[in-house]
């Protein structure tokens, strides 16, 4: 037995199969996370061949077979023409794919990560806002682990000693908030794995700029004063990895 779907979804990567099928994997606001098999979609002869692009919203329809989910109709609903044309914010939107293929199983859906996209794409997709990459996927790192139930904790007491932090400090990912370095020093993993798995340090400025973020709404952060977004931005990222390779 199988039946078809319709879906509407934002294709965040494109794997390509043996000579002429692909893996499409979508976030689709009715099921979630899906992984659509492409049978000789990349075939000039293809029907749905050039339907389906990375990081477009599309209407596809899809069989559910025993074995495979596979795309059986597509249709471009909103292309973007900008981020598709700009490395950088190509890069953006791979690492999301990934993230999400990483912490999401398939059909898993997060209340609210559907606008999340929208509202990511859109902004990257906008070319005024080509100042603003870093700071709009900090963002969106920031509302993804909140949805996820990874909050990284940015108040400044120590989660070690209780005590206030006024410097610089180190993020304790197994812990989710700040340390003082000597109290991250004295709590090292004592299994001889480096520092760098485990904590990342981070300035007080970088700190200062991740709680203004973590307490800004959308879109009034577009137009935030907020400026060298980058090393907070890798910062979230690498907090997120760590929680996708457990
Ligand atoms: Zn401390």
């Amino acid at each position: 037995m199988s039946n078809t779907i319709r879906l509407s979804g934002f294709s965040l990567a494109l794997q390509d199969i043996g000579e002429a099928d692909q893996y499409i994997v979508l976030y689709t606001r009715e099921s979630g996370l899906v992984r659509a098999l492409g049978k000789s979609i990349r075939k000039i002869t293809s029907k749905l061949r050039g339907q389906v692009r990375p990081v477009q919203l599309t209407n596809i329809e899809l069989l559910i077979g025993r074995r495979h989910t596979i795309l059986i109709g597509a249709a471009a609903e909103e292309h973007y023409p900008i981020l598709n044309h700009s490395i950088e914010t190509l890069q953006a939107t791979a690492d999301v794919g990934a993230l999400l293929q990483n912490m999401l199983v398939e059909h898993e859906t997060l209340e609210g990560l559907w606008e999340l996209l929208d509202h990511m794409f859109t902004a990257l997709n906008d070319p005024a806002n080509g100042i603003r990459v870093s700071l709009i996927e900090s963002y969106f790192y920031l509302r993804f682990l909140a949805m996820a139930g990874l909050s990284p904790n940015v108040s400044s007491t120590c989660v070690f000693c209780g005590q206030e932090i006024r410097d610089d400090a180190f993020f304790i990912f197994r812990e989710g908030g700040f340390a003082h370095p000597h109290c991250a020093q004295e709590h090292r993993t004592p299994s001889g794995r480096k520092r760098s798995a485990d904590a990342a340090p981070i300035t007080k400025r970088e700190w200062y700029l991740l709680q203004r973020i973590e307490q800004a709404e959308w879109p009034g952060i577009l137009s935030a004063d907020l400026h060298h977004i980058d090393p907070i931005r890798d910062f979230l990222k690498q907090f997120a990895a760590y929680y996708a390779m457990r």
